[in-house]
Protein backbone atom coordinates (compact mmCIF):
# COMPACT_ATOMS: atom_id res chain seq x y z
CA UNK A 1 0.00 0.00 0.00
CA UNK A 2 1.30 3.26 -0.92
CA UNK A 3 2.17 5.69 1.94
CA UNK A 4 -1.18 8.08 2.95
CA UNK A 5 -2.43 10.74 2.79
CA UNK A 6 -1.04 12.91 0.04
CA UNK A 7 0.45 16.10 -0.08
CA UNK A 8 -3.01 17.75 0.60
CA UNK A 9 -4.24 14.94 3.37
CA UNK A 10 -6.34 12.78 0.97
CA UNK A 11 -6.79 9.02 2.13
CA UNK A 12 -8.27 8.26 -1.38
CA UNK A 13 -11.73 10.09 -1.45
CA UNK A 14 -11.64 11.12 2.30
CA UNK A 15 -9.92 13.74 4.45
CA UNK A 16 -8.44 16.77 2.99
CA UNK A 17 -8.34 20.81 4.03
CA UNK A 18 -11.85 21.91 4.42
CA UNK A 19 -11.36 25.19 6.62
CA UNK A 20 -11.50 28.81 6.47
CA UNK A 21 -8.81 30.83 3.77
CA UNK A 22 -7.05 32.46 7.05
CA UNK A 23 -6.37 28.98 8.41
CA UNK A 24 -4.91 27.44 5.10
CA UNK A 25 -1.43 29.20 5.35
CA UNK A 26 -0.73 28.11 9.08
CA UNK A 27 -1.92 24.78 8.41
CA UNK A 28 0.82 24.48 5.42
CA UNK A 29 3.53 25.92 7.88
CA UNK A 30 2.55 23.54 10.03
CA UNK A 31 2.50 20.74 7.55
CA UNK A 32 6.38 21.83 6.47
CA UNK A 33 7.44 22.17 10.27
CA UNK A 34 6.38 18.77 11.00
CA UNK A 35 7.53 17.44 8.24
CA UNK A 36 11.12 18.92 9.13
CA UNK A 37 10.76 18.00 12.54
CA UNK A 38 10.13 14.18 11.84
CA UNK A 39 13.11 14.27 9.73
CA UNK A 40 15.22 15.75 12.25
CA UNK A 41 16.97 13.22 14.79
CA UNK A 42 16.95 15.75 17.79
CA UNK A 43 13.75 16.03 17.76
CA UNK A 44 12.83 12.04 17.61
CA UNK A 45 15.41 12.10 20.65
CA UNK A 46 13.68 14.54 22.73
CA UNK A 47 10.37 13.09 21.85
CA UNK A 48 11.28 9.18 22.62
CA UNK A 49 13.37 10.85 26.21
CA UNK A 50 10.42 12.15 27.50
CA UNK A 51 7.99 9.67 25.99
CA UNK A 52 10.28 7.32 28.24
CA UNK A 53 11.05 8.75 31.63
CA UNK A 54 8.11 11.35 31.61
CA UNK A 55 5.00 9.20 29.96
CA UNK A 56 6.77 6.20 31.41
CA UNK A 57 6.88 4.52 28.00
CA UNK A 58 7.15 1.37 26.84
CA UNK A 59 3.94 0.10 27.97
CA UNK A 60 3.42 -3.59 28.81
CA UNK A 61 1.87 -6.05 26.37
CA UNK A 62 -0.29 -8.09 29.39
CA UNK A 63 -1.70 -11.64 28.98
CA UNK A 64 -5.03 -11.39 30.51
CA UNK A 65 -4.50 -15.13 31.16
CA UNK A 66 -7.86 -15.33 33.97
CA UNK A 67 -10.12 -13.57 31.03
CA UNK A 68 -8.73 -15.60 28.50
CA UNK A 69 -9.31 -18.99 30.74
CA UNK A 70 -12.61 -18.09 31.55
CA UNK A 71 -13.79 -17.51 27.99
CA UNK A 72 -12.48 -20.31 26.63
CA UNK A 73 -10.82 -19.43 23.14
CA UNK A 74 -8.24 -17.01 22.01
CA UNK A 75 -5.69 -15.87 24.06
CA UNK A 76 -6.32 -12.53 25.28
CA UNK A 77 -3.34 -9.95 25.18
CA UNK A 78 -4.08 -6.13 26.44
CA UNK A 79 -2.08 -3.16 25.09
CA UNK A 80 -1.56 -1.21 28.68
CA UNK A 81 -2.14 2.47 27.80
CA UNK A 82 -3.87 2.92 30.47
CA UNK A 83 -0.71 2.96 32.57
CA UNK A 84 0.76 5.49 30.97
CA UNK A 85 0.89 8.66 32.60
CA UNK A 86 -2.48 10.72 32.97
CA UNK A 87 -4.02 7.74 32.33
CA UNK A 88 -4.58 7.54 28.57
CA UNK A 89 -3.11 7.17 25.37
CA UNK A 90 -3.91 10.67 24.81
CA UNK A 91 0.04 11.85 26.04
CA UNK A 92 1.44 10.81 23.37
CA UNK A 93 -0.18 12.93 20.85
CA UNK A 94 -0.49 15.74 22.79
CA UNK A 95 3.50 15.45 23.84
CA UNK A 96 4.42 15.61 20.21
CA UNK A 97 2.30 18.47 19.34
CA UNK A 98 3.83 20.53 21.80
CA UNK A 99 7.29 19.78 20.22
CA UNK A 100 6.05 21.10 17.44
CA UNK A 101 4.46 24.10 18.86
CA UNK A 102 7.28 24.80 20.35
CA UNK A 103 9.41 24.90 17.01
CA UNK A 104 6.73 27.10 15.66
CA UNK A 105 8.00 29.28 18.05
CA UNK A 106 3.71 29.61 19.72
CA UNK A 107 3.76 30.53 23.12
CA UNK A 108 0.03 29.90 23.79
CA UNK A 109 -1.76 25.96 23.37
CA UNK A 110 -5.78 25.38 22.68
CA UNK A 111 -7.25 22.32 23.34
CA UNK A 112 -10.61 20.77 22.81
CA UNK A 113 -11.60 18.17 25.27
CA UNK A 114 -14.73 15.78 25.90
CA UNK A 115 -14.70 13.09 28.85
CA UNK A 116 -11.25 15.89 29.43
CA UNK A 117 -8.62 13.04 29.32
CA UNK A 118 -7.09 14.79 26.08
CA UNK A 119 -7.48 18.14 28.23
CA UNK A 120 -5.55 16.85 30.79
CA UNK A 121 -3.02 15.57 28.71
CA UNK A 122 -2.69 18.94 26.94
CA UNK A 123 -2.60 20.68 30.55
CA UNK A 124 -0.37 18.14 31.55
CA UNK A 125 2.55 18.99 28.70
CA UNK A 126 1.78 22.57 28.40
CA UNK A 127 2.38 22.69 32.32
CA UNK A 128 6.01 20.95 31.17
CA UNK A 129 6.91 23.54 28.94
CA UNK A 130 5.76 26.75 30.50
CA UNK A 131 2.97 27.44 27.97
CA UNK A 132 -0.44 29.09 28.22
CA UNK A 133 -2.95 26.76 28.32
CA UNK A 134 -7.05 27.42 27.17
CA UNK A 135 -9.03 24.12 26.99
CA UNK A 136 -12.61 24.31 25.57
CA UNK A 137 -15.12 21.68 27.35
CA UNK A 138 -18.85 21.74 26.56
CA UNK A 139 -20.85 22.80 29.76
CA UNK A 140 -22.44 19.11 30.31
CA UNK A 141 -18.93 16.90 29.83
CA UNK A 142 -17.26 19.89 32.40
CA UNK A 143 -20.15 18.26 35.07
CA UNK A 144 -20.16 14.71 33.93
CA UNK A 145 -16.20 14.87 34.39
CA UNK A 146 -15.57 17.40 36.98
CA UNK A 147 -12.45 15.28 38.43
CA UNK A 148 -10.37 16.29 35.07
CA UNK A 149 -11.66 19.88 34.93
CA UNK A 150 -9.90 19.86 38.87
CA UNK A 151 -7.04 18.27 36.89
CA UNK A 152 -6.55 20.71 34.27
CA UNK A 153 -6.73 24.04 36.83
CA UNK A 154 -4.72 22.66 39.33
CA UNK A 155 -1.91 22.65 36.53
CA UNK A 156 -2.62 25.98 35.45
CA UNK A 157 -5.08 25.55 32.11
CA UNK A 158 -8.03 27.81 31.65
CA UNK A 159 -11.07 25.36 31.03
CA UNK A 160 -13.74 27.48 29.18
CA UNK A 161 -17.14 25.69 29.52
CA UNK A 162 -19.29 25.84 26.26
CA UNK A 163 -22.99 26.73 26.13
CA UNK A 164 -24.03 26.28 22.81
CA UNK A 165 -25.56 23.14 20.99
CA UNK A 166 -25.88 19.72 22.48
CA UNK A 167 -23.01 21.78 25.17
CA UNK A 168 -20.53 18.38 24.17
CA UNK A 169 -17.29 17.87 22.38
CA UNK A 170 -18.31 18.94 18.68
CA UNK A 171 -19.35 22.78 20.60
CA UNK A 172 -15.93 22.61 21.80
CA UNK A 173 -14.45 21.92 18.67
CA UNK A 174 -16.04 25.07 17.26
CA UNK A 175 -14.90 27.13 20.09
CA UNK A 176 -11.35 26.08 19.63
CA UNK A 177 -11.48 26.71 15.61
CA UNK A 178 -13.03 30.12 16.15
CA UNK A 179 -10.41 31.17 18.87
CA UNK A 180 -7.74 29.47 16.65
CA UNK A 181 -8.66 31.67 13.17
CA UNK A 182 -8.58 34.47 15.59
CA UNK A 183 -5.25 33.73 17.56
CA UNK A 184 -3.12 31.74 15.26
CA UNK A 185 -0.19 34.19 15.65
CA UNK A 186 0.83 32.97 18.29
CA UNK A 187 -1.44 29.60 19.23
CA UNK A 188 -0.71 25.82 18.79
CA UNK A 189 -4.10 23.59 18.74
CA UNK A 190 -3.56 20.82 19.67
CA UNK A 191 -6.37 18.71 18.34
CA UNK A 192 -7.03 15.14 20.63
CA UNK A 193 -7.50 12.66 18.10
CA UNK A 194 -6.80 12.02 14.26
CA UNK A 195 -8.99 14.27 13.08
CA UNK A 196 -10.01 17.80 11.38
CA UNK A 197 -8.05 18.64 8.54
CA UNK A 198 -4.35 17.95 7.22
CA UNK A 199 -1.90 17.70 8.43
CA UNK A 200 -3.61 17.10 11.87
CA UNK A 201 -5.34 13.51 11.14
CA UNK A 202 -1.68 12.15 10.32
CA UNK A 203 -0.01 14.14 12.76
CA UNK A 204 -1.75 12.72 15.33
CA UNK A 205 -1.46 9.02 14.15
CA UNK A 206 2.28 9.38 13.61
CA UNK A 207 2.52 10.06 17.57
CA UNK A 208 0.47 7.18 18.06
CA UNK A 209 2.53 5.02 15.95
CA UNK A 210 4.36 3.88 19.22
CA UNK A 211 1.72 1.95 20.40
CA UNK A 212 1.54 -0.41 17.35
CA UNK A 213 5.39 -0.51 16.76
CA UNK A 214 5.73 -1.67 20.35
CA UNK A 215 2.87 -4.30 20.41
CA UNK A 216 4.25 -5.74 17.56
CA UNK A 217 7.81 -6.20 18.98
CA UNK A 218 6.38 -7.34 22.59
CA UNK A 219 4.14 -10.19 20.99
CA UNK A 220 7.36 -10.85 18.77
CA UNK A 221 9.31 -11.53 21.62
CA UNK A 222 6.22 -13.26 23.93
CA UNK A 223 4.75 -15.36 20.99
CA UNK A 224 7.15 -15.21 18.18
CA UNK A 225 4.41 -14.47 15.78
CA UNK A 226 2.34 -11.76 14.78
CA UNK A 227 -1.21 -11.88 16.26
CA UNK A 228 -4.09 -12.80 14.14
CA UNK A 229 -6.83 -9.73 15.65
CA UNK A 230 -6.08 -6.86 17.21
CA UNK A 231 -9.42 -4.82 18.46
CA UNK A 232 -9.30 -0.67 19.65
CA UNK A 233 -12.40 1.54 19.94
CA UNK A 234 -12.83 4.20 17.83
CA UNK A 235 -13.95 7.56 18.91
CA UNK A 236 -12.00 9.75 16.51
CA UNK A 237 -9.75 6.67 16.05
CA UNK A 238 -6.62 7.90 17.03
CA UNK A 239 -5.35 4.63 19.69
CA UNK A 240 -6.87 2.61 16.85
CA UNK A 241 -5.22 3.86 14.21
CA UNK A 242 -1.92 3.92 16.43
CA UNK A 243 -2.13 0.64 16.99
CA UNK A 244 -3.16 -0.54 13.53
CA UNK A 245 -1.05 1.15 11.13
CA UNK A 246 2.51 -0.73 11.89
CA UNK A 247 0.63 -4.38 10.96
CA UNK A 248 -1.47 -2.81 8.27
CA UNK A 249 1.31 -4.48 5.55
CA UNK A 250 0.85 -8.18 7.28
CA UNK A 251 -2.58 -9.24 5.62
CA UNK A 252 -3.14 -12.14 8.06
CA UNK A 253 -3.71 -9.74 10.77
CA UNK A 254 -7.14 -8.65 11.34
CA UNK A 255 -8.59 -5.50 12.66
CA UNK A 256 -11.62 -4.51 14.10
CA UNK A 257 -12.28 -1.05 15.30
CA UNK A 258 -15.47 -1.06 18.11
CA UNK A 259 -17.96 2.15 18.23
CA UNK A 260 -19.92 3.81 20.33
CA UNK A 261 -23.42 2.02 20.07
CA UNK A 262 -25.17 3.56 22.70
CA UNK A 263 -28.67 2.54 23.46
CA UNK A 264 -28.53 0.71 19.73
CA UNK A 265 -28.27 1.97 16.36
CA UNK A 266 -31.35 4.19 16.97
CA UNK A 267 -31.04 7.52 15.23
CA UNK A 268 -29.44 10.57 18.54
CA UNK A 269 -29.01 7.12 20.85
CA UNK A 270 -25.74 6.37 19.15
CA UNK A 271 -22.16 7.36 17.69
CA UNK A 272 -21.66 4.71 15.88
CA UNK A 273 -20.34 6.03 12.65
CA UNK A 274 -20.21 3.39 10.45
CA UNK A 275 -23.82 2.00 11.40
CA UNK A 276 -26.42 4.37 9.70
CA UNK A 277 -23.95 7.34 9.01
CA UNK A 278 -23.19 8.69 5.62
CA UNK A 279 -20.49 10.92 4.16
CA UNK A 280 -20.08 14.36 4.70
CA UNK A 281 -17.58 17.04 5.75
CA UNK A 282 -17.39 18.38 9.62
CA UNK A 283 -14.90 20.16 11.11
CA UNK A 284 -12.16 20.09 8.26
CA UNK A 285 -12.05 16.98 7.04
CA UNK A 286 -14.25 14.63 4.76
CA UNK A 287 -15.87 11.65 6.30
CA UNK A 288 -18.23 9.45 8.11
CA UNK A 289 -20.52 11.02 10.13
CA UNK A 290 -24.21 11.52 11.72
CA UNK A 291 -26.46 13.60 9.81
CA UNK A 292 -29.98 14.04 8.63
CA UNK A 293 -31.60 14.20 5.20
CA UNK A 294 -31.07 17.49 5.68
CA UNK A 295 -27.17 17.23 6.17
CA UNK A 296 -27.58 18.47 9.73
CA UNK A 297 -25.28 16.61 12.34
CA UNK A 298 -27.17 14.54 14.36
CA UNK A 299 -27.25 14.20 18.40
CA UNK A 300 -25.14 11.71 19.54
CA UNK A 301 -25.05 9.30 22.69
CA UNK A 302 -22.64 7.37 24.48
CA UNK A 303 -21.97 6.83 27.96
CA UNK A 304 -18.24 7.18 27.60
CA UNK A 305 -17.41 10.80 26.75
CA UNK A 306 -14.70 9.98 24.44
CA UNK A 307 -16.78 7.86 21.77
CA UNK A 308 -19.38 10.34 21.63
CA UNK A 309 -18.43 12.53 18.33
CA UNK A 310 -20.67 12.66 15.35
CA UNK A 311 -17.81 11.90 13.17
CA UNK A 312 -15.09 9.16 12.69
CA UNK A 313 -11.37 10.08 11.52
CA UNK A 314 -10.38 10.18 7.81
CA UNK A 315 -8.34 7.04 7.89
CA UNK A 316 -10.90 5.15 9.16
CA UNK A 317 -13.19 5.91 6.72
CA UNK A 318 -10.64 5.04 3.87
CA UNK A 319 -9.75 1.42 5.54
CA UNK A 320 -13.45 0.63 6.10
CA UNK A 321 -14.14 1.34 2.38
CA UNK A 322 -10.64 -0.59 1.56
CA UNK A 323 -12.27 -3.16 3.81
CA UNK A 324 -8.70 -3.79 5.61
CA UNK A 325 -10.27 -2.83 8.91
CA UNK A 326 -13.77 -3.84 10.10
CA UNK A 327 -15.82 -1.58 12.47
CA UNK A 328 -18.34 -2.87 14.57
CA UNK A 329 -20.10 -1.18 17.76
CA UNK A 330 -20.93 -1.84 21.72
CA UNK A 331 -23.71 -0.65 23.54
CA UNK A 332 -23.97 1.47 26.71
CA UNK A 333 -24.96 -1.74 28.47
CA UNK A 334 -22.44 -4.11 26.80
CA UNK A 335 -19.51 -1.33 27.64
CA UNK A 336 -20.69 -1.73 31.30
CA UNK A 337 -20.74 -5.52 31.74
CA UNK A 338 -17.39 -5.57 29.98
CA UNK A 339 -16.00 -2.85 32.68
CA UNK A 340 -17.13 -5.42 35.43
CA UNK A 341 -15.85 -8.17 34.08
CA UNK A 342 -11.70 -7.08 33.47
CA UNK A 343 -12.52 -5.80 36.65
CA UNK A 344 -13.36 -8.77 38.44
CA UNK A 345 -11.07 -11.20 36.17
CA UNK A 346 -7.90 -8.96 36.25
CA UNK A 347 -7.94 -6.48 38.31
CA UNK A 348 -8.16 -3.50 35.83
CA UNK A 349 -10.41 -0.88 35.84
CA UNK A 350 -10.64 0.50 31.82
CA UNK A 351 -11.75 3.88 30.89
CA UNK A 352 -15.76 3.53 29.41
CA UNK A 353 -14.25 4.31 25.84
CA UNK A 354 -11.45 1.29 26.11
CA UNK A 355 -14.36 -1.26 27.55
CA UNK A 356 -15.66 -1.06 24.15
CA UNK A 357 -13.11 -2.95 22.58
CA UNK A 358 -12.91 -5.29 25.17
CA UNK A 359 -16.58 -5.82 24.87
CA UNK A 360 -16.10 -6.90 21.60
CA UNK A 361 -12.92 -9.05 22.63
CA UNK A 362 -15.43 -11.09 25.34
CA UNK A 363 -17.95 -11.47 22.55
CA UNK A 364 -15.46 -13.21 19.83
CA UNK A 365 -12.71 -14.94 22.18
CA UNK A 366 -14.51 -18.00 22.84
CA UNK A 367 -15.12 -18.78 19.06
CA UNK A 368 -11.85 -18.39 18.76
CA UNK A 369 -9.82 -21.58 18.78
CA UNK A 370 -7.29 -21.73 21.70
CA UNK A 371 -4.34 -20.91 19.31
CA UNK A 372 -5.21 -17.98 18.14
CA UNK A 373 -3.92 -14.75 19.78
CA UNK A 374 -5.80 -11.17 20.07
CA UNK A 375 -4.54 -7.88 20.83
CA UNK A 376 -7.10 -5.27 22.59
CA UNK A 377 -5.43 -1.73 22.99
CA UNK A 378 -6.39 -0.88 26.37
CA UNK A 379 -6.34 2.75 25.91
CA UNK A 380 -7.15 3.99 28.87
CA UNK A 381 -7.66 4.09 32.83
CA UNK A 382 -11.70 3.08 34.10
CA UNK A 383 -10.82 6.44 37.44
CA UNK A 384 -12.35 8.93 35.83
CA UNK A 385 -15.66 6.38 34.92
CA UNK A 386 -16.07 5.14 38.53
CA UNK A 387 -19.11 7.09 39.51
CA UNK A 388 -20.91 6.37 36.08
CA UNK A 389 -20.07 2.37 36.06
CA UNK A 390 -21.12 2.16 40.30
CA UNK A 391 -24.48 4.19 39.39
CA UNK A 392 -25.11 1.88 36.77
CA UNK A 393 -23.09 -1.58 38.25
CA UNK A 394 -23.36 -1.47 42.20
C1 LIG B 1 -10.26 9.83 24.11
C2 LIG B 1 -10.27 8.41 24.39
C3 LIG B 1 -10.66 7.46 23.42
C4 LIG B 1 -11.22 7.85 22.09
O1 LIG B 1 -10.37 8.58 21.28
P1 LIG B 1 -9.62 7.95 20.02
O2 LIG B 1 -9.05 9.13 19.35
O3 LIG B 1 -10.65 7.26 19.21
O4 LIG B 1 -8.61 7.03 20.54
C5 LIG B 1 -10.55 6.12 23.72
N1 LIG B 1 -10.10 5.70 24.93
C6 LIG B 1 -9.74 6.58 25.89
C7 LIG B 1 -9.27 6.04 27.18
C8 LIG B 1 -9.81 7.94 25.66
O5 LIG B 1 -9.44 8.80 26.63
Amino acid sequence: MKALPDTTGHYGDFGGMFVPETLMAPLRELSEEYAKAKADPEFQKELDGLLKDFCGRETPLYFAERLTEKLGGAKIYLKREDLLHTGAHKINNALGQVLIAKRLGKTRIIAETGAGQHGVATATVCARFGMECVVYMGAVDMERQALNVARMELMGAEVRGVEAGQRTLKEAVNEAMRDWVASVENTHYIIGSALGSHPFPMMVRDFHLVIGREARKQILEKEGRLPDLLVACVGGGSNAIGLFHPFLDAPDVRMVGVEAGGDGIIPERHAARFQGGKLGVLQGTKTWLLANDDGQIELTHSVSAGLDYAAVGPEHAFLQHEGRVEYTYATDDEALAAFKELAQTEGILPALETSHAIAYGIKIAGSLPKSDIIVINCSGRGDKDVATAAKHLL
